[in-house]
């Protein structure tokens, strides 16, 4: 093996939550992967130790200057007692696609897919079993090196952590209720909205709260030089169907590329339908809605798969979409991406990776 992660097992393990009834993010298991960087060394010392808190000088450059990025991917048990992995290479890519954005340095692609199955490994018990549930994976680097300034540090912890998680909306595949922000923008061309890193999320918790405040559980953002165009949801990717089309919105630099919106595309043109990556504004769907034709829209994204939406507002205008429903394609995405993942269906796509 290229890579081996010397393992020190927890002396005190945890009570493993019960599958029903878990929620999204609240419990961690019993093991954290670790691995450092320094100029002199590169990344070295990659390592499992039991799940703690970690110790950081206050000084460092993560709590001042936000240099931070994360991933998100899942592993789940197929009926056979097969521990599999969705897409983790393209995690992998992605991760290096951010660092390049946010001067954090590369990281060997084999050695990510390699840790993330490590930490599995160890703690493969704590997989859930129930339906809709799965073990979310939380890789993450943070910038350590004790200094103020503004530069790129030169000190770095990747480190991987793991939720044994339940659908991520409470509701499960119930539709949900989304806000179109016409007043702050999560991201500009130029900007770090194609990153993954947390400073995108801490930009936006003001309009997400004041879209809770209104009663909407999430917010459709729009460009931010035009507020018309629409860019995607909190931490999701939007489509739309409409007519016989399946619409996302181009890739343009200021949307996070998501590989759950990459499947569902590869996935709508395997089965034959008309899916186009392009600009799509909010006028365009106001008329397609004025016209009956905007059949359905969903959110997508590897916490929730696919999220259906029911009802969207935007400037007092109220939508309600296939009478609240999920509709017809969303459910087959959900189906057919769940069913890959979970083993129920044959990965005709190639896209599961075994965790040996
Ligand atoms: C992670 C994320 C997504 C979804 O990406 P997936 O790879 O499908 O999970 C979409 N938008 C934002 C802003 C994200 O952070």
């Amino acid at each position: 093996m290229k890579y081996d992660f010397p393992v020190t097992l927890t002396k005190n393990p945890k009570q493993k939550p019960e599958s029903k009834g878990l929620r999204f993010g609240t419990v961690m298991t019993d093991h954290m992967f670790i691995m450092d960087y320094t100029d002199e060394k590169g990344w070295h010392n990659g390592r499992i130790e039991p799940y703690a808190p970690i110790s950081l000088d206050p000084a460092a450059v993560v709590f001042h200057y936000g240099q931070e990025m994360f991933e998100g991917l899942k592993a789940y048990e197929t009926a056979e007692g097969r521990v599999q992995l969705f897409r983790p290479d393209m995690n992998a890519k992605r991760t290096n696609n951010t660092n390049d954005r946010l001067c954090i340095p590369p990281m060997d692609e084999e050695l990510f897919v390699e840790a993330v199955k490590a930490i599995v490994r160890v703690d493969k018990d704590w997989i859930p079993k129930g339906e809709g549930t799965a073990l979310y994976i939380r890789p993450f680097i943070i910038a350590t090196e004790p200094f103020l300034g503004v530069r790129r540090a030169t000190e770095y912890k990747f480190m991987i952590i793991l939720s044994p998680v339940g659908p991520y909306f409470v509701n499960g595949l119930a539709p949900t209720k989304m806000y179109v922000e016409d007043e702050y923008v999560r991201a500009v061309k130029g900007g770090t909205g194609e990153a993954k890193c947390g400073g995108n999320y801490a930009a936006s918790l003001k309009a997400q709260e004041i879209a809770h405040e209104k009663g909407y559980e999430q917010i459709l953002w729009l460009d931010g030089i035009h507020r018309k165009y629409i860019e995607e949801i909190g931490a999701a990717n939007a489509f739309f169907v409409i007519g016989d089309e399946v619409v996302t919105s181009e890739l343009n630099g200021s949307i996070l590329p998501g590989i759950t919106r990459n499947s569902i595309i590869a996935l709508c043109k395997h089965k034959g339908y008309k899916v186009s990556e392009r600009k799509i504004s909010i006028d365009e769907l106001e008329e397609a809605y004025r016209a009956g034709q905007l059949k359905e829209m969903f959110a997508s994204g590897t916490a929730a798969i696919v999220s259906p939406v029911g009802e969207l507002l935007y400037k007092g205008e109220k939508m309600v979409i296939n009478n609240n429903e999920i509709g017809p394609i969303a459910q087959e995405m959900y189906d057919t991406i769940y069913g890959i993942q979970t083993g129920k269906i044959e990965d005709f796509m190639g896209w599961t990776v075994p965790v040996e």
